[in-house]
């Protein structure tokens, strides 16, 4: 259901046409370079200054200058939009026929964001009829992108408001879906407190920052400077990167990735943060090559990255799967920016669209893979609980009888006394030995199984075996000894029936103790053991007991039961 529903995305994402430069819009004719103090209109002016033949910018120079030649027609420009990147000023002039001038400068931290993703504009002095040539100087570019992406256009997003609002309600919808593996993984880390899943969370929110970004949403939103978004673009970026590698870190499972690549983990998003920090605040300290030297920084961490990936999944890691298929489409979209960002023949694309998509798949596939991972742990943790479950349970009961044995009431019995169990029975069966000795051991257990079910445990009386022939009943209530006595007193029929052809009753003596409180089952036990003790003195076949209650009750028989 998700790839389908990815591929419907993408399938869409495919339909709209791309929002940049349309007819309307005017590309820079030539292109110059200069210093900060050189004068703007005597450059503008000087033809030999301006390199009219190629495209082939380069941001050496601290000054780069755009020419852009007016037509007779057309819409009138108003605008100046390009890619944002760190730089210091931005000159704008515009020169009529009669050579007339009209500047403006704006300094970056002036400079608004465009409606197009990812751009800033500038508002063009006056532009007339008249107006020949607009003449851009950007000081200090950081980026040659700013100067290939550059054009001057009537309108913010020109020519294409309606494609800007279809790509901000596609990419609201995108932001949206990411919302849903923040609000998952919520609900995972309450079962499941692992790190993965935070570190999950964090690549989710920081591509969801990146698409806030990167896209036209923060300026419908919030309408930031443009620099501020260049800044925080590459702040983000770095966050981005440091959580992936920490969330890979975290996430394959342990063993199936060589310890020196994930031990590298950790260090590459250290790298990354430190590396987008140090970018984002101090953009022009290696200008003109800062920018190249900023991208090829993170080459380490992508092979790294890449060589974790392969392992795992050579060593069969299901995460790494996940993973896999998640980071594809990012990897064409790295590969696209970079292939077409450093050889000269192609135009530098951002392939923006792949990337918004990109940023889908990673998000969905690796929320699978964490639902996926949850599912798998959930199930291996409910199959140990079941089996401690069993072993504690077994080494508790009596394989003979299947009644608790005396290890479970020792441990049982401070919980049964706050559920309010206070009274106990000990009992023995009479002449036991004598049964063994006439029918045989195995008629011997027989006889034990049945005494087991005469006094079986019921919601206010639980029942054990503490060995031998003897048996302890833990009850509570207000008949708690009558209970105890109706069990003791129903063996012999029970056991007749069962187990038949022994010739005499099987009968059993009975001693009953209520527990004082704070009174432990060592002394309990004592107790009700010594009234057993003098049950078998009178005779057998009877009960002793502390609890008046019992031995007034008439369920007892006679002189049987008596008041210790
Ligand atoms: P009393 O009325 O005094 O209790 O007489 P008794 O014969 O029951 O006395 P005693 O407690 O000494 O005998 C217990 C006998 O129970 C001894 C042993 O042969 C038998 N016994 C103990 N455990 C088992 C068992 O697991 N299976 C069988 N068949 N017999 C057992
Ligand atoms: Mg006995
Ligand atoms: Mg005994």
């Amino acid at each position: 259901m998700a790839v389908s529903l990815l591929m419907a995305i993408l399938a869409y994402l495919g339909a709209v046409p791309a929002i940049a430069a349309d007819f309307a819009d005017i590309r820079s004719a030539c292109w110059a370079s200069g210093g900060l103090s050189d004068d703007l209109v005597a450059m503008a002016r000087s033809d030999e200054r301006w390199s009219c033949a190629d495209r082939e910018f380069s941001i050496d120079a601290e000054r780069a200058l755009l020419r852009f030649d007016l037509g007779p027609d057309g819409p009138l420009p108003r605008y100046f939009l390009s890619r944002r990147s760190a730089l210091e000023a931005v000159h704008l002039l515009a020169i009529d026929q009669d050579g007339t001038v009209r500047q403006s400068t704006i300094p970056a931290a002036a400079l608004s964001s465009s409606m197009v993703g990812g751009y800033f504009k500038a508002s063009l002095p006056e532009v007339t009829r008249v107006t020949k040539q607009i003449v851009v100087a950007i000081d200090l570019p950081s980026h040659r992108m700013t100067l290939e992406k550059a054009y001057l256009a009537s309108e913010d997003a020109a020519g294409d408001g309606a494609g800007a609002s279809r790509l901000l309600v596609i990419v609201s919808a995108l932001a949206g879906m990411l919302v849903m593996p923040l609000i998952f993984n919520a609900a995972f880390y309450q079962v499941l407190r692992k790190p993965f899943v935070l570190w999950h969370s964090a690549l989710t929110l920081s591509l969801l920052m990146t698409l806030l970004v990167s896209s036209n949403i923060s300026v419908v939103l919030f309408d930031p400077p443009a620099m501020t978004l260049s800044w925080m673009t590459t702040v983000i970026f770095g966050a981005t990167v440091a959580s992936g590698t920490m969330f890979t870190y975290s996430f394959i499972e342990s063993g199936l990735m060589h310890p020196v690549l994930r031990r590298m983990l950790p260090y590459c998003a250290v790298w990354a943060i430190f590396l987008s920090a140090l970018h984002a605040a101090f953009p022009f300290v290696a200008r003109p090559v800062q920018s190249s030297a900023y991208t090829a920084a993170f080459a380490p961490i992508l092979i790294v990255f890449i060589l974790s990936m392969i392992d795992a999944l050579r060593r069969g890691s299901r995460a790494a799967k996940f993973q896999t298929v998640g980071y594809t489409p990012m990897v064409f979209v790295g590969l696209t920016r970079l292939v077409t960002g450093v050889t000269p023949w192609f135009h530098s694309a951002d392939a923006m669209l792949m990337f918004y998509a990109g940023c889908l798949c990673e998000v969905l596939f690796t929320t699978l893979g964490v639902a996926d991972r949850f599912m798998t742990m959930k199930r291996e943790r409910d199959r140990a609980r079941t089996e401690a479950y069993l072993l504690e349970r077994l080494s508790e009961t009596d394989p003979l009888t299947g009644l608790f044995n005396r290890r479970a009431i020792e441990r049982q019995f401070a919980r049964l006394r706050v559920e309010g169990f206070d009274t106990l029975a000990v009992i023995d069966l009479d002449h036991f030995k004598a049964i063994n000795d006439l029918n045989g051991h195995a008629v011997g257990d027989a006889v034990l199984k049945a005494v087991a079910s005469a006094i079986e445990a019921g919601p206010d009386v639980v029942a054990y075996r503490l060995g031998g022939e003897e048996f302890v009943l833990f009850l509570r209530g207000e008949d708690a000894g009558i209970e105890a006595e109706r069990r003791r007193q129903a063996i012999p029929a029970i056991v007749a029936d069962r187990v038949p052809g022994l010739g005499r009753p099987v009968t059993a003596s009975m001693g009953v103790a209520r527990a004082l409180d704070d009174e432990g089952f060592v002394k309990l036990y004592e107790r009700a053991d010594k009234l057993l003790y003098e049950a078998k003195s009178a005779g057998r076949n009877r009960t002793r007991t502390a609890v008046r209650s019992i031995a007034a009750s008439g369920t007892l028989r006679g002189e049987r039961a008596t008041l210790a």
